[in-house]
């Protein structure tokens, strides 16, 4: 088994994702992502179809992510110098965040500022791209037992009514087994589901999903009773807050992609590895002989052995050794995938 943990499986399915992910529009570029998401719901893999233009475009504005109220404030940036409070529409929170937004950006250079006596005026410095044309997330279930697809039914019914996503997908391990139809009785017939080879990389697709309506309205389920008597209580999401919250979830993604483990995990550790095999470059753990977990692979490890200095000097005499080198590789494979960036 190619997979030991939810977390080996899921690096998988990204993997599985960069390669091979057919978006709607044929051309479009696709983005990967993992445990992303809103303050409700964090989905295990992302998938972001994009515009290539549109990529490209973004990737003059930098690596690092915008927030919603830097978006807000971008989206609205004149071409000419104006004054900030005539050229952004009210932003239904107190103007003085606005300015802090308006210098963050022009500390990032991503917005031109001057001073007009007391008054800030603003402009452009090129237009923020509509770039994201498809959000599709994923749940990673390696196995799917009868409780397991219980718990996911709830979760997905909820994904479902929000559609904050395009799609949703459930990505359950290949067995020997096919997966048994009662396990996905209880899936809402939009989610798909999809069997993902850990060995060969390759993922079949067992139930289609259906688009969501993600530009429409959505509902939060707030509270779904156990009994048959009460009634189940939701709350009206507008797709204003959706259109938002897609673009910041977007924006995270773009910015930490899936290969982001590398920042909480110790390739500065002597038994880390990161190892090229039929699925994509995984990390590897030489004591642990698979696939650390993220929550393994830390400081507190107990077989943590820190990178002899020798292996600083002998050979890698500028770039730091192993495990900085194990980095610098994962921002390559990171910046391949967004063009435009400087
Ligand atoms: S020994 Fe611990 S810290 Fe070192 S690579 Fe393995 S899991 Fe990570």
């Amino acid at each position: 088994m190619a997979h030991n943990s939810e977390f080996a499986f899921e690096l998988r399915v990204c993997q599985w994702a960069e390669r091979e992910w057919a978006p709607a529009s044929a051309g479009d570029a696709v983005l990967v992502a993992r445990q992303l998401g809103t303050q409700y719901r964090r989905w295990d893999t992302l998938i972001l179809e994009c515009d290539p233009d549109g990529l490209e475009a973004r990737g003059a504005f930098g690596p690092e992510a915008f927030d919603s109220d830097h978006l807000h404030v971008l989206e609205h940036a004149p071409v000419d110098w104006t004054f900030y409070r005539d050229a952004l529409p009210d932003p239904g929170y107190p103007w003085r965040y606005v300015r802090e937004s308006i210098h963050e950006l022009a500390d990032r250079g991503a917005l031109d500022t001057r001073k007009r006596g007391r008054r800030i005026e603003i402009r452009r410095q090129r237009p923020y791209p509509d770039w994201v044309r498809r959000v599709v997330a994923i749940e990673n279930k390696p196995d799917l037992t009868a409780s397991a697809a219980r718990d996911l039914a709830d979760q997905l019914e909820r994904d479902v009514a929000l559609g904050l996503a395009d799609e949703v997908w459930v990505a359950t391990a290949v067995t020997d087994e096919r997966v048994e139809p009662i396990l996905l009785a209880d899936f809402p017939p939009e989610a798909g589901v999809l069997t993902v080879d850990t060995e060969t990389g390759s993922a079949d697709t067992v139930w289609e999903p259906r688009s969501l309506d993600a530009d429409g309205p959505g509902t939060r389920i707030t509270e779904r009773p156990d009994d048959d008597y009460s009634a189940a209580r939701f709350e009206y999401v507008d797709p204003a807050w959706k259109e938002e919250k897609r673009r910041a979830i977007a924006e995270r993604a773009y910015e930490r992609g899936w290969r982001s483990y590398a920042d909480t995990m110790r390739p500065d550790c002597r038994h880390f590895e990161l190892r090229d095999g039929p699925t994509g470059v995984s990390p590897y753990c030489t004591a642990k002989e698979r696939t650390p977990t993220a929550r393994e692979c830390r400081g507190g490890c107990d077989e943590f052995a820190p990178e002899p200095p020798a292996w600083r000097t002998k050979g890698w005499p500028i770039e730091g050794g192993p495990g900085a080198a194990s980095k610098r590789l994962l921002a390559r494979r990171r910046r391949e995938r967004r063009p435009g960036l400087e």
